[in-house]
């Protein structure tokens, strides 16, 4: 959409600084978390000294790819507090997301910590026009989940009027829209294209009764396709926005209205792209994993974690003035994780729960679909030979048992299709678990 708002950046200090000066203020932040890690953490101070390293090793970005990874199962064998580098007292918040098995991940925050997130969603807002005169509906979920309190803090911060919807309830949310006069709607692609054409189906016109302006939309992978989508059915900038709640949450990397790439908020974080096998970085523009570290995380800093999204690094200049890399659309992943309805599934959780059920054997198959622009799970899985001659009411039991321990630990409703038998194809090699029919 060729519709653009003023062009204000949040922090030209921070956001448009000198490459050589900003690559000297992360080396001074990066032995500053090194030195806080290797003092506070045992884990990362075990894995320094396993490889001979201590804190003044490190002196330099250059010198990042001696530091040990860290990958999502250290937050699961670390849960939940191993990998806090602040005293209980400091800590002000818990945010949490999915774990790969039954547990969630948690991080926590400083005080500090949340200023510095709230800035970085705030140079998000800034870049999609948000300003104190902008209105923005927050319709990603609040709770554990960093993306309702992620762009409500940063959007906070640009002093616009936030209006905290939350997810779900679609009339409400367009009647919201509407009434309000909302400007800048944030929550996943998937869920504005199912606002937009529910919006389109209800008969309005954007340009008569409503104020939108552009969108901030992630959690999700989704396309250019998309966005042109988006951006018809609303008249709107739709924008991409990143995070993990690893590092911070949304807000790590974020879209100017040049629409290419994110810029990663690299004052406060480091990317690398590495090869995900050999684990040796790649330069910029090569396609690979992409692992961050945190330069100024008190909390629960994190030293080069391997987020297993697949994207390549872009330090060209931008037209936007922003001297931070971009980081391209993610184009997958490299582990199994699925994003259901903005919300990560491991295959391996829903195993974790499927054992525990009597009646159905540990053979299933996820199928995943897009049903009016919303995902749906199926889980199909085989119920034993005992449980097969059991009554309807039987049957009927046992897929509301297994649907509501699995809302319980994925946090997802899925329809359970109870199979006979030996009827899931049994695979000689790696068991092929997920058909995923989205078209993205
Ligand atoms: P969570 O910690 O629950 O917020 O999940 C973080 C993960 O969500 C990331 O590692 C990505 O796989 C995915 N994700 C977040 N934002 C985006 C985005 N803009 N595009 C694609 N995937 C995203
Ligand atoms: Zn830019």
């Amino acid at each position: 959409m060729a519709r653009q708002t003023e062009r204000r950046i949040w922090n030209k200090a921070a956001e448009c600084m000198d490459r050589e000066q900003l690559r000297e203020l992360q080396s001074e932040r990066l032995r500053a978390v090194v030195q806080r890690e290797y003092e506070n953490v045992p884990m990362y101070r075990e894995r320094m000294q396993a490889k001979g390293l201590t804190p003044f090793d490190i002196r330099t970005v250059d010198d990042l790819r001696y530091l040990p990874f860290t990958e999502k199962t250290d937050l699961r064998d670390q849960y939940p507090y191993g990998l806090f580098a602040a005293p209980r007292q400091e800590i002000v918040r818990i945010q949490g997301s999915s774990g790969t098995t039954g547990k969630p991940i948690v991080a926590g925050y400083t005080a500090r910590d949340i200023e510095n997130w709230s800035e970085m969603v705030a140079r998000a807002v800034t870049a999609a026009g948000g300003t104190n005169e902008s209105i923005i509906q927050v319709t990603y979920g609040y709770g554990l989940f960093t993306g309702g309190l992620g762009l409500h803090q940063g959007a906070s911060k640009v002093g616009a009027q936030v209006i905290p919807m939350s997810s779900g309830n679609t009339a409400r949310q367009l009647m919201m829209m509407e009434d309000l006069g909302t400007n800048i709607l944030c929550c996943t692609p998937s869920y504005a294209l199912f606002l937009g054409e529910t919006l389109r189906e209800n008969g309005v016109n954007p340009k008569e009764r409503l104020q939108m302006k552009a969108g901030i939309f992630g959690a999700e992978p989704w396309t250019e396709e998309m966005r042109q989508r988006i951006e018809e059915l609303f008249e709107i900038d739709a924008l991409d926005i990143y995070g993990l709640t690893e590092i911070a949450g949304p807000g790590v990397a974020f879209e100017c209205l040049e629409k290419h790439g994110m810029h990663v908020n690299e004052d406060h974080v480091i990317p690398e792209i590495i090869d995900p096998v050999t684990e040796e970085p790649l330069p910029y523009g090569s396609k690979g994993e992409l692992v961050f570290t945190t330069i100024t995380k008190e909390g629960m800093p994190m030293l080069r974690y391997r987020t297993h999204d697949i994207c390549q690094l872009d330090a060209t200049p931008c037209a936007c003035g922003r001297t931070f890399v971009r980081m391209a659309r993610i184009t997958g992943r490299t582990d199994d994780m699925l994003i259901i309805r903005g919300v990560n599934v491991f295959p391996s959780q829903i195993e974790s729960v499927l054992v525990n059920v009597k009646g159905v054997a540990p053979h299933y198959m996820l199928v995943v679909d897009r049903v009016n622009a919303t995902d749906q799970l199926e889980v199909q899985v085989e119920v034993t030979e005992e449980a097969f001659s059991d009554t309807v009411s039987g049957m009927e039991r046992l897929t509301r048992e297994i649907q509501e321990k699995l809302k319980s630990v994925i946090g997802l409703s899925a329809r359970i299709k109870l199979v006979a038998p030996k009827t899931i194809p049994r695979s000689e090699g790696k068991a092929k678990r997920i058909v995923d029919n989205r078209k993205l």
